[in-house]
């Protein structure tokens, strides 16, 4: 993979960008400066991968603008070695920005092509610590809980109780809740086996979180 003089500068432009808009983990910004976006898109859209907005990854699906990949990681408050399961892997983007921070990263995709174009690109790029499935994020993954962290990168019609219980204490959820053309953003942290807080943060806008997966390739 290519990553040229001129991408890395349009990067830093891009991390400049998302910090004015109010981004302050450094490790975030740090991370964002390490993953070649314009790996994740086609190469039709090279010439703007780096700009701060949502760009379309075919299957009427998109890649998140870089400020909603850094809020939500922000959110997050990522440690090394975390344990993290992400609902919606679309262009794996947000998984690598994860990786990037030490986190262990378990991403479920329902839609097969994008899990099978998408698996082979993470591999690729060197990101052995991310495990692609093609699942139906609402089942999340029973057999590999409890996760320290997870994040739904589509807006979600409910907050799916099977991903509250996949949730390790004091562990935390980031979630896009809401169905019509905004969402609010909410976080939640699992305070005991049946406590759980609940924040509300900004509206943001993402494709819908839909029940099970399709196999259309
Ligand atoms: N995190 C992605 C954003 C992709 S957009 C990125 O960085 O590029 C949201 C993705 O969620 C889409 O690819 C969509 O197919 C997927 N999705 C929607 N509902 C889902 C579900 N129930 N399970 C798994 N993936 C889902």
């Amino acid at each position: 993979m290519e990553d040229s003089y001129r991408d890395k500068g349009l990067r830093k432009k891009m991390v400049e960008q998302v910090k004015a808009c109010g981004i302050n983990d450094q490790a975030v910004l740090e991370a964002l400066s390490n993953v070649p976006r314009h790996a994740f898109l086609d190469k039709a859209f090279k010439e703007t991968a780096y700009e701060n907005r949502a760009f379309s990854i075919g299957e009427g699906q998109t890649i998140s603008q870089p400020y909603t990949v850094a809020y939500q990681t922000q959110m997050l408050e990522i440690k090394h070695g975390d344990k993290v399961l992400e609902i919606g892997t679309g262009s794996g983007y947000q998984a690598a920005v994860l990786a990037e921070m030490g986190a262990k990263v378990y991403t479920l995709e329902r839609i097969k092509k994008l899990y099978e174009r998408t698996q082979p690109l993470l591999k690729a790029l060197g990101y052995k610590q991310i495990r692609c499935f093609h699942a139906d994020g609402f089942e999340g993954l029973p057999g590999l809980a409890p996760f320290d962290k997870i994040i739904i990168t589509a807006a979600a019609p409910e907050i799916p109780d099977t991903l509250l219980q996949q949730l390790a204490i004091n562990g935390i959820m980031i979630v896009p809740f809401g169905e019509g053309s905004t969402q609010k953003m909410i976080r939640i942290i699992r305070k005991s086996a049946n406590t759980f807080e609940r924040e509300e943060l900004e509206d943001f806008s993402f494709v819908p979180m839909l029940k099970g997966k399709t196999d259309k390739v």
